[in-house]
């Protein structure tokens, strides 16, 4: 694709084609693909806009098993490592606690 002095192709935000006025609220245009006709409020010119999206999903099991620390069996499974550390092993409930331990140490450390 090749780059006019005003880039208002695959743009994060909608781009104006004649002045270069980047829309901040781009999102509110439209519900779908084709945004239709917008008139840009800085030079008062309409162009069309569309909006290239491309939303994927992907999914993954759970990892199910018995937490080390509460012993309930058959719940997920979850490990976490970040730099303010890590566990593995727990379930939902007690992983959201150490994570919560874990940030916790870590504010005081830096304190
Ligand atoms: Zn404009
Ligand atoms: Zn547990």
């Amino acid at each position: 694709m090749e780059c006019k002095d005003i880039n208002h192709e695959c743009t994060d935000e909608i781009v104006c084609p004649f002045c270069g006025q980047e829309f901040t609220d781009s999102w509110e245009y439209g519900d779908d693909e084709a945004l239709g006709l917008i008139e840009c409020d800085e030079c008062g010119k309409s162009f069309y806009a569309s909006r290239e999206v491309s939303i994927t999903y992907s999914t993954r099991k759970a990892n199910y098993g018995t937490c080390k620390n509460c012993k309930d069996e058959n719940v997920v499974i979850e490990s976490y490592h970040s730099s303010i550390g890590r566990y593995s092993g727990l379930c939902v409930k007690c992983g959201r606690a150490e994570k919560q331990r874990l940030r916790k140490k870590y504010i005081d450390s830096i304190r």
